[in-house]
């Protein structure tokens, strides 16, 4: 526990706001977006600005207490809280300013998409981000990023050119332009390895209306349909992004109705959502190969970049999460099977399988290269647990274990996406998702800026 006079010293260093255990937010301070995780730090600090995240880190180091880092709070692994640990939790430190003839977008460190997606596209501009608007900038850039946009502009963190960073000895370093390249190629995929970043700054593109939606077919399906979205995916243009899932539920407004009542119990469906950055010519064009499909539901419309961010909703912070899979190095014949049993043995609450086509910019190296060592992948797949009765943790996490076992063999490194990581995540899958090289690499930077793996909570790259 934290003398009071250490707590004392705290409020007095860091401007902002503390919450130690005794304050009466306390514990929706400590809790994050996957109920499964159930941590009590020692205290909770919100730093206003740059000067007091490096006062926090200085505090802690002469604390004795290990650091958690918290961006939008959403990490289904719990990276943002840890037992005994100082929180610096970025919430305050949300700003987004854009330099729309530069293109370019500094952002807080703190940011959630809804507030770049904001300030960006009054500009006509956009990046490449997630596709939940309530998710953090901070976790999702530093991991990769998969987004709608990726096919034109590459990963969330390919877009990264410049970052302020408050390093493990409280000093302040920048990453990329006008400071150091191996930062910003470490922070392009290494995660929150290297310190905490105050400030992002990313490269913009300009962003029309777009032709979305989605195309469902019933599970039965399923199988076709993967064949389908492969081939696709193999000849895409860089313009066309497809993601899908399964089992899906239909909209109630969507497709045939079913049962006696008209509509109450639609039976699950294949969901094939596909974005595509160009006319609705082009795009009916490229998706003709899908038509072919027994398609009982198709929501295409040319939308804006806000609308096509909010075809996926929010799902609320509260519920149970495991979520596991592995990049492929392509969705052919013993995959797609072992895909469909996991969606038609998907235990029947929210639980799905998820799967993202890597196209276009996003195989590619960016200019300056970047530690996310995956992007020969064709696909990611993963199952993705979401329940909420505590009772059904062993069920839920077998069965997306058991899956994401099932396409290992598919498996471009034997690692999954760091962004969808589960809690138990094994060093060996870390290090897979490198190779030997960028591993030894990131673990060189790892040491100069923090020799003693202050920043632990992550998945850790203990310095060399
Ligand atoms: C509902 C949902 C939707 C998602 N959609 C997508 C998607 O479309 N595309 C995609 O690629 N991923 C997606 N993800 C995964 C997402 O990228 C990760 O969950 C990511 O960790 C979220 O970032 P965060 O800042 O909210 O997380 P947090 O839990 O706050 O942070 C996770 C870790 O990231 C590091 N970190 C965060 N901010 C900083 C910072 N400023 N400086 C240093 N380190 C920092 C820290 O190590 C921290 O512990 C989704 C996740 C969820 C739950």
């Amino acid at each position: 526990m934290v003398t009071d006079t250490r707590l004392d010293a705290l409020r007095l260093a860091v401007g902002g706001e503390v919450i130690d255990p005794s304050h009466a937010s306390f514990d929706e301070a400590r809790s994050t977006f996957n109920a499964t995780i159930d941590r009590r730090p020692a205290v909770v600090v919100r730093p206003e600005g740059t000067q007091d995240v490096a006062a926090a880190v200085r505090w802690a180091r002469d604390t004795g207490l290990p650091i958690a880092v918290r961006g939008g709070g959403h990490n289904v692994a719990g990276h943002a809280t840890a037992d005994g640990a100082l929180v610096i939790d970025l919430r305050r430190q949300r700003r987004v300013v854009v330099d729309p003839a530069a293109r370019r977008a500094r952002v807080g460190g703190g940011a959630l998409w809804e507030d770049v997606d904001g300030a960006t596209t009054a500009h006509g501009l956009a990046m490449p981000g997630g596709t939940f608007v309530d998710t953090g900038v901070g976790g999702l850039a530093l991991g990769g990023g998969l987004g709608y946009l990726m096919g034109t502009g590459g990963l969330t963190c390919d877009t990264l050119v410049r970052a302020e960073v408050v390093t493990a000895d409280g000093g302040i370093v920048i990453a990329g332009e006008n400071g150091d390249p191996d930062l910003l190629w470490a922070l392009r995929g290494g995660g929150g390895n290297f310190g905490v970043v105050t400030e992002f700054e990313f490269a913009l593109q300009p962003v029309g209306p777009l032709y979305a939606g989605e195309l469902s077919v019933p599970m039965d399906a399923a199988g076709r349909a993967l064949e389908a979205i492969a081939s696709l995916a193999r000849e895409a243009p860089p313009e066309l992004v497809i993601f899908a899932t399964g089992p899906a539920v239909l909209e109630p407004e969507a497709g045939p109705e079913v049962g006696a009542e008209g509509g109450a119990a639609k039976p699950p469906v294949f969901n094939i959502a596909i974005v595509f950055q160009g006319s609705p010519e082009d795009a009916r064009a490229a998706i003709q190969p899908l038509r072919s499909l027994p398609i009982v539901a198709d929501t295409f419309a040319v939308m804006s970049y806000p609308e096509v961010q909010a075809m996926n909703g929010q799902l609320p912070f509260g519920l149970r999460h495991y979520w596991k899979g592995h990049f492929l190095r392509d969705m052919e014949g013993p995959a797609i099977d072992a895909i469909v049993r996991a969606m038609t043995t998907a235990p029947e609450t929210n639980s799905f399988i998820l799967i993202e086509a890597i196209t276009g910019a996003a195989r590619r190296e960016p200019a300056g290269g970047a530690a996310f060592g995956q992007r020969e992948a064709r696909w990611n797949v993963s199952a993705i647990a979401i329940w909420e009765d505590p009772a059904d943790d062993a069920r839920q996490i077998g069965w997306a274990r058991d899956s994401a076992d099932a396409w290992r063999s598919a498996s471009l490194t034997g690692a999954g996406y760091a962004n969808y990581a589960p809690v138990d995540e094994s060093p060996d899958r870390v290090r897979a998702a490198y190779g030997p090289e960028r591993f030894a690499r990131l673990a060189a930077i790892k040491r100069r800026y923090d020799p003693d793996n202050v920043f632990r909570f992550n998945l850790n790259i203990p310095p060399a």
